[in-house]
């Protein structure tokens, strides 16, 4: 076998270096988005990134007001918004066949719409069956629904990539009292991405998984602000930063570093990754986690 590296014919020493600044380019030019949970948070900014490098998004999630506005922002021509409860396989099918219907074709899907765990959860044994029913129906099934949608454009193209929002709440144990039902929907997601991203790769198609750390996203200053109630937003957002996240270097989690992980797998330089899970926690996983 032939092993390619520095001395061989043709290696290029430069070949990374003497590219143009990736931050120069448009990352995305010419594809088409659609960005579940688009509305808010990750998903906002995440559809905001991805019209900075020359994508077209459709945004879908259930918070109209909210929806448009982010339309208002990121500008008509780039972005359109559509209601969709990802838990309602017409509508996810809807929202794909939209993007097509719009643009002529969908390059890149975010099933990133999700539902925070419960906070101040009762013990296992007073449970509610119902809440765990929710949790699943719209963090795994709505993901399962975006993933079949997506192939069944994708696959005839023969291209395409597939990011679904997990969390390192599917990776590692967030402690005794952690929602059972948002972990395992979040593992669900892991184990989705697993299994299809094998079945897609002959069809040139690629499936990745995000696992976000805490992010100070209104839906996680939510649920911190029922768990500690009488402390401000701000408040808040300093205890996420401080206490759940490891900080790295002085800087903290934001959106936005959620939006980079899901510009790299939806964009070309990641041609050949696919069935991964991207931690995009700080270490958080394999430090402060590792060690309750
Ligand atoms: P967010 O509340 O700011 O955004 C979530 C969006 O999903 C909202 O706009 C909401 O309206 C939408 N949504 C909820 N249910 C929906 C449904 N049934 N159909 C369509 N849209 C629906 O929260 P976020 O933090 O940006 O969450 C985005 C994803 O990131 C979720 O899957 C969440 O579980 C995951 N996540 C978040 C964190 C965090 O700390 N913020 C950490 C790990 C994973």
């Amino acid at each position: 076998s032939r092993i390619i590296g520095p001395g061989s014919p043709g290696f290029a020493v430069n070949a990374f270096s003497s590219a143009p600044s990736s931050q120069s380019q448009q990352r995305l030019a010419g594809k088409v988005a659609v960005i579940t949970g688009g509305a808010s948070g990750i998903g906002k900014a995440t559809a905001a990134e991805f019209v900075r490098n020359g994508a077209k998004v459709v945004i879908a999630d259930i918070q109209d007001d909210l929806g448009h506005a982010a339309v208002a922002e990121l500008g008509p021509d780039a972005a359109c918004y559509t209601r969709c409860d990802v838990s309602d396989e017409a509508q996810i099918a809807a929202a794909v066949d939209l993007a097509v219907a719009r643009h002529g074709r969908l390059d890149v899907m975010f099933n990133n719409a999700g539902i925070g765990g419960r906070p101040l959860r009762p013990p296992l044994g007073a449970m509610d069956l119902a809440d765990f029913d929710r949790a699943m129906a719209i963090n795994a099934r709505g993901v399962m629904a975006g993933l079949k949608h997506a192939a069944r454009v994708m696959v005839p193209r023969r291209s395409g990539s597939v990011i679904c929002t997990a969390s390192v709440a599917g990776v590692v144990g967030m402690g005794p009292m952690a929602d059972p039902a948002y972990g395992a929907s979040k593992a669900a997601v892991l184990g989705l991405v697993r299994v299809v991203a094998a079945e897609m790769a002959r069809s040139g198609v690629r499936v990745n998984a995000i696992s976000p750390g805490a992010v100070p996203t209104p839906a996680a200053i939510r649920t911190f602000t029922t768990l500690l109630p009488g402390k401000s937003a701000e408040e808040i957002r300093r205890i996420i930063e401080e206490n759940v996240n490891m900080v790295v270097a002085g800087t903290v989690l934001e959106a936005e570093d959620i939006a980079k992980a899901a510009l790299y797998l939806a964009s070309d330089e990641a041609k050949y990754v696919s069935g991964h899970n991207l931690i995009v926690d700080g270490g958080f996983n394999v430090t402060r986690a590792a060690s309750r």
